[in-house]
């Protein structure tokens, strides 16, 4: 009956934490106004996107410049992908 829950809750977007025990039963952020868990599924969609983005820069890197090492590769496209991210711009090779 009395199950041991955890005393708080930190929201994976905001980091606020909360001890309301309806929030830590419910795994619910009031000042997100969302459920943590669907927070951590989008942030983890977009980190998986973010993550095959800088591999589709990395390879066109290479074929842009079959000389360059592998870490000069990555590199080169992790700098493109921060400055685009920074300047908003879109990032998707086509
Ligand atoms: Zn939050």
């Amino acid at each position: 009956m009395n199950q041991p829950t955890a005393s708080s809750i930190t929201c994976p977007r905001c980091q606020w934490t909360s001890y309301n025990p309806d929030d830590i039963r419910e795994r619910y952020c009031g000042r997100c106004h969302a459920f943590t868990d669907a927070i951590l599924d989008a942030q983890m969609d977009k980190a998986l996107a973010l993550a095959r983005l800088q591999t589709q820069w990395e390879e066109a890197i290479r074929r842009t410049f079959p000389a360059a090492t592998d870490s000069q590769c990555v590199g080169l496209a992790v700098q493109l992908f921060l400055a685009c991210e920074k300047a908003g711009v879109d990032m998707y090779v086509r």
